[in-house]
């Protein structure tokens, strides 16, 4: 629904495709899953698939019912189930629609082999735990999994895992020392890189790589921005000012007068609150941008409404301009410096955006 009230999340197809263009410049040799779980990180499913319709290698998602509606769409590309299949239902979907799926234990490919009609060729990625313990399976049950296998017809098989650490200090060594001692001889595809290990570690680029939330454009490292990365943001989440307020000094701000102004100010409020998605967690002094200045949040986030420092913006009035993250009209603010201030990362800001928020795209 298009709402009167100011706030918008406007997401560039453009950046969204400069992104998954450097992701397979940073790893030339591999075939790129353009990761669009979770509605593509709040970014919209349809809009990502748009954007990239005509270059992405395939696309990777979580539900199989997104899969099937991709399908319908006409997306030809491969599709590929991140966390596989969860019902008898889903197994006849990967056959009927061609889905590439993720086995991560031997109940899932149990479930797929008996419900998927025999003889159907299936594209399977075999999933290795080599440190995470999340999903995948270890190397006796991979041995099983490529017996029970042995007797599909010529399944396209790929082997593949997920780093826990790609962004951190301990890095991949580890679990690609331990990937490659399961994996043995094998001499089939192999897929292992999330964003990070995409731009970071080259060693593990392999055959398919999978970006996510590089093609949002922001960084999946705490030190190093999502700028000097060469990322685009996709997504400006961008309000205006409802309300000025002339604050003397002692004056608190908000619920739970949890800011106190030293000196007289003024501040603006925001149409945007945790309602919309914005972390009712970040304190005062958050980045946001009013008018082309940077400034900070004050006080509390409320539901529908934040209020920000407006005292070295003195043209900033009702209606002015704000970027909330993203590169706005009113400014650019990483979402990144917004995670990073409320003590969470840009995944989960972008996620969290809420149905209310009218979208609009930019070409
Ligand atoms: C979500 C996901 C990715 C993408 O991770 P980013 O850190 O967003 O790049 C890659 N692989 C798997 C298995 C995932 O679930």
């Amino acid at each position: 629904m298009n709402t009167s009230r100011p706030i918008r999340a406007r997401i560039s197809r453009e950046a969204l495709r400069h992104n998954y263009r450097l992701a397979k410049q940073m790893a030339p040799a591999a075939s790129a899953w353009a990761v669009i779980k979770a509605n593509a990180y709040g970014h919209g499913q349809w809009r990502a698939v748009e954007a990239l319709r005509a270059e992405a290698d395939g696309f990777a998602v979580l539900e199989c019912e997104n899969a099937v509606a991709l399908r319908e769409a006409g997306v030809t590309r491969p599709i590929l189930l991140l966390e596989g299949i969860f019902s008898a239902r889903d197994a006849r979907a990967v056959a009927a629609h061609g889905l590439t799926t993720v086995v991560h234990c031997l109940d899932q490919l149990k479930l797929l082999l008996e419900a998927a009609p025999a003889g159907a060729p299936l594209a399977i990625y075999l999933k290795l735990n080599t440190g995470m313990n999340r999903l995948g399976m270890g190397v006796a049950d991979l041995r099983v999994a490529r017996e029970l296998l042995a007797g599909a017809p010529g399944p396209q098989l790929t082997l593949m895992t997920h780093f826990a650490e790609a962004d951190g200090e301990r890095g991949v060594a580890e679990q690609l020392a331990c990937f490659k001692a399961m994996a043995g001889d094998w001499q089939g595809p192999v897929s292992l890189a999330n964003s990070a290990a995409i731009l970071r570690h080259p060693q593990a680029h392999a055959d398919w790589v999978r970006p996510g939330i590089m093609l949002y454009g922001a960084s999946p490292f705490a030190e190093t921005s999502a700028e000097a990365l060469g990322l685009r943001p996709a997504m400006a989440f961008e309000s205006a000012l409802i309300g000025v307020q002339n604050l003397a000094p002692g004056a608190r701000v908000g619920y739970g007068g949890t800011f106190v102004a030293e000196r007289p100010m003024r501040i603006g409020i925001v149409a945007c609150g945790y309602a919309d998605g914005y972390p009712r967690h970040a304190p005062s002094g958050t980045p946001i941008a009013v008018m082309g200045h940077r400034t900070g949040t004050v006080g509390r986030v409320s539901m529908d409404m934040l209020a920000c420092d407006l005292s070295d913006i003195p043209d900033a009035g009702i209606g002015a301009p704000v970027t909330l993250w993203g590169n706005g009209v009113a400014g650019y603010v990483p979402a990144d410096a917004v995670a990073a201030a409320a003590g969470t990362i840009a995944y989960e800001l972008f996620c969290a955006v809420a149905p209310r928020v009218p979208v609009a795209v930019d070409s």
